[in-house]
């Protein structure tokens, strides 16, 4: 097992595209790492720096303390893991396997041994004289893991392993990734820009935004305490309901007020010293938004039904009001339709709010 460290990387491509920026991290030895953001925020380049694939401009990478930046991809103890499996077709499941140990002249006996080893840990046993072309694609990601598994690397890297597969069987592969990382212990760093595999994968996760950190937390964290307003957007699906307004301080008690309703604010929760003056804008889950088809004391806001989204174990309920599209949950046996006026009723102790204009947290009911 081994720690990885990255202090201060700067990635500067020749066009000048600014991919990486200034990035510290430190993922422990044994840790699921996962690095998740939207399609072009860094987290590739920030991998293929690590394996050796692209050069940082500027900033040191560690692996146990050992500074790696000139070593070759081959000499740093890595393995990746592609989106594509880059398997060799003309190789059966086996040799795809023992190629890696064949290149460092292992003795063919301590291959057999290994190479069984990491197929019985991926139930591939009985595959291993097939081609590739005759697999599931499940079946190929598992042999690519076991290519990645049979050297014992320090690191392991996936740059979106499961983009490939279907959505029944990247649930299937999420599980057994899981399950092999508590298994091996090992070191991994997993790059994603699906925030459920992010959230259910990783130990901690690396919210990524334009080359940068938004915030590195454990997903439960990160969910329940955004640091910002592209967290709070980006992690929970569905959506969490941004609502504008304002902060007003009324005989000692601030209320944030918006078109919709106003509430009054616990002091004790605000982190930063609020600007009176600024916009700010109010973070609230689905999930802390409960429906009621009659009126109720404790309602917040009222509204129509514009669009239901039945899930089974529960019912995504969309209202329209005040030109602002909010996301409730609704029990599904309460036979909700479209265009029912129902009562919105608020979870008082879970939401955020952000100052608009800088995006930061300046309040968390859940810390
Ligand atoms: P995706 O999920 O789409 O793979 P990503 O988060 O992995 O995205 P990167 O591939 O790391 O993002 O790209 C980060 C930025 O660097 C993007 O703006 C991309 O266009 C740019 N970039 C990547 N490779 C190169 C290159 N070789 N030359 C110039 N720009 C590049």
């Amino acid at each position: 097992m081994s720690d990885l460290v990255l202090k201060k990387i700067t990635k500067v491509f020749p066009d000048n595209t600014l991919a990486v920026s200034n990035l510290d991290l430190e993922v422990q030895s044994g840790e699921f790492m996962v690095l998740v953001g939207p399609s072009g925020c860094g987290k590739s380049t920030t991998l293929s720096m690590i394996a050796g694939l692209e050069e940082p401009s500027s900033g040191e990478i560690y692996i146990d303390k050992k500074l790696i930046n000139t070593f070759q991809p081959k000499d740093r103890d890595i393995a990746m893991v592609f989106q594509n499996y880059a398997l060799y077709p003309h190789m059966t499941v086996y040799e795809n396997m023992a190629f890696s140990l064949k290149l460092r002249k292992w003795e063919k006996s301590n291959i057999n041994k290994r190479v069984q080893e990491t197929a019985n840990i991926l139930e591939l046993d009985s595959y291993l004289d097939r081609y590739p072309k005759s697999l599931s694609g499940g079946q190929r990601q598992r042999v690519a893991l076991g290519r990645a598994i049979v050297r014992k690397p320090k690191v392991f890297l996936f740059d979106e392993p499961l983009s490939n597969l279907d959505a029944k069987m990247r649930a299937v592969m999420r599980v057994e990734l899981k399950k092999l990382h508590d298994r091996l212990g090992a070191t991994m760093i997993y790059v994603t820009h699906d925030q459920t595999e992010a959230m259910t994968l990783g130990q901690r996760i690396c919210i990524m935004n334009n080359g940068e950190i938004q915030q590195l937390a454990t997903p439960i964290e990160a969910y329940k305490n955004p640091n910002n307003l592209f967290v709070a957007s980006f992690i929970g699906s569905p959506q969490i309901n941004l609502i504008d307004g304002e902060i007003i301080l009324k005989q000692d008690q601030y209320h944030f007020s918006s078109d919709l309703f106003k509430i009054p604010i616990n002091k004790k929760y605000i982190l930063n010293q609020i600007d009176m003056n600024q916009a700010f804008t109010i973070g609230i889950r689905p999930e802390s938004l409960k429906v009621f088809q009659h009126d109720n004391e404790d309602c917040l806001f009222q509204g129509n039904v514009d669009l239901i989204e039945p899930m089974g174990r529960e019912t995504f309920a969309y209202i329209a009001s005040n030109n602002q599209r909010i996301t409730a949950i609704a029990n599904p046996y309460d036979g909700l339709n479209v265009g029912d006026k129902i009562s919105l009723v608020f979870d008082e102790k879970n939401y955020s709010i952000f100052n608009k204009q800088s995006g930061k947290a300046i309040f968390n009911s859940k810390t």
